[in-house]
C-alpha cells in the first residue's frame, strides 16, 4: 500500500461538488448546492480567511439569486431562505440563533442590523 504525502502539501482540496447553473443544483449529487460536501469543502478551503468566504458566498448568492428569479419570475425562492442556503450556515455556532432573533444583550457586535423577520 502505497501512501502519498499529500497530507502536508495539499494546498486547496478539490472542488468536485460544484454548482450547475443556472438550477444552482450540485453537479455531483443534485441537492441544492452548496451541498453538504461542497460546504465542507468550503470550509476547509476558506479555513483560514472566514471573510473572504461570506464575500464569495455573497458574490455567489447575488448570481444565484438573478438566475433562479429569471427561471421562476413569479413563483421565486424566498429572500431569506437563500440567505440561509447560501450564507446562513457560515455563522458560527451559537450566534445563529441569537442574533438572528435580536439577541437578548445590547451589547452586541456594534452597527449589526437587525433583519426584517
Ligand atoms: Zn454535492
Amino acid at each position: 500500500m502505497s501512501r502519498t504525502t499529500l497530507d502536508d502539501r495539499a494546498p486547496t482540496p478539490r472542488r468536485t461538488h460544484l454548482p450547475l447553473r443556472p438550477l444552482w443544483l450540485c453537479r455531483v449529487c443534485a441537492a441544492p448546492w452548496p451541498c453538504p460536501v461542497a460546504r465542507l469543502t468550503l470550509c476547509q478551503e476558506y479555513a483560514h480567511d472566514r471573510i473572504a468566504l461570506s464575500v464569495y458566498l455573497c458574490t455567489v448568492l447575488h448570481d444565484a439569486a438573478a438566475d433562479l428569479y429569471r427561471l421562476n419570475p413569479h413563483d421565486g425562492p424566498d429572500p431569506a431562505a437563500l440567505f440561509t442556503r447560501f450564507l446562513g450556515w457560515t455563522a458560527p455556532r451559537g450566534v445563529r440563533a441569537e442574533q438572528v432573533r435580536g439577541g437578548s444583550s445590547g451589547a452586541g457586535p456594534a452597527s449589526r442590523p437587525t433583519g426584517s423577520r
